[in-house]
């Protein structure tokens, strides 16, 4: 099954895509995570994006489309995807529409997740990672069970994004709401698109996203 998993930063998008995976076998691709693997790496391409990633502004379509069409080629896409982060505009969409009908894909669902902006904005305020496993935490959603140590792995090392504070969040959302909303309607013009209630606990966002891969 190929999915896309559609929302404003702070969504949820990640903390779903990995349950997705591990219950379905299907791969996460997120463009946000590739792109800040490849900052860190010091590549040209993480070179060229970190500038325009701290503004919380797109980094060009170029790049992320040539990101995501070398991954769907990869072994480990074989049961299928779930996009977090892309398509973030129309050129973006139609250049995956190319993409998959190209390679005999096909999305199989477009789910959109709904978030108010306030609480996007606590959501991704108080959000950080394992720094060894890259698991999710929130300060107040998703606490560890043992405070400073990670469920997974145990290790007691943890990040926060640089562009998950106050200032860069309001940018990122007016960008979402101009550039990326647009894709709500063109997905829902062909069929695939479903809306979910993304203010929901995380468990209860998983069962209405199971609701919606039951039904393809
Ligand atoms: P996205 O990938 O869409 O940017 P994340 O999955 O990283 O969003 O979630 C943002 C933050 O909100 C994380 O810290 C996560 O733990 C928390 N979170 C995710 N889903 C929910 C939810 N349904 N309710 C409350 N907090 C959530
Ligand atoms: P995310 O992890 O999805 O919140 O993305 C973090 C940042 O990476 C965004 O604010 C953009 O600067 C960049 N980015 C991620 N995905 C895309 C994309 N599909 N198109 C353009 N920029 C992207």
């Amino acid at each position: 099954m190929n999915i896309i998993l559609l929302g404003p930063p702070g969504a949820g998008k990640g903390t779903q895509a990995k349950l997705i995976e591990d219950r379905h076998g299907m791969k996460q691709l997120s463009t946000g995570d590739m792109l800040r693997a490849a900052v860190a790496a010091g590549t040209e391409t993480g070179n060229k994006a970190k500038a325009i990633m701290d503004r919380g502004e797109l980094v060009s379509d170029a790049i992320v489309v040539g990101i995501i069409a070398d991954r769907l080629d990869a072994p480990d896409v074989k049961k299928g995807f779930i996009l977090d982060g892309f398509p973030r505009n129309t050129a973006q969409a139609e250049a995956l529409d190319a993409m998959l009908s190209g390679k005999g894909l096909k999305l199989d669902a477009v789910v959109e997740m709904k978030v108010d902006d306030e609480a996007l904005v606590e959501r991704i305020t108080g959000r950080y990672t394992c720094a060894k496993c890259g698991k999710g935490y929130h300060d107040r959603f998703q606490k560890p069970e043992k405070s400073g140590v990670c469920d997974v792995c145990g290790s007691t090392d943890f990040t926060r994004r640089a562009d998950d504070n106050e200032k860069t969040v309001r940018d990122r959302l007016a960008v979402y709401n101009k550039q990326t909303a647009p894709l709500v309607a063109y997905y829902g013009g062909r069929g695939t698109l479903k809306s979910i209630d993304g203010m929901a606990d995380i468990s209860e966002v998983t069962r209405q996203i199971e609701d919606v891969l039951k039904g393809v």
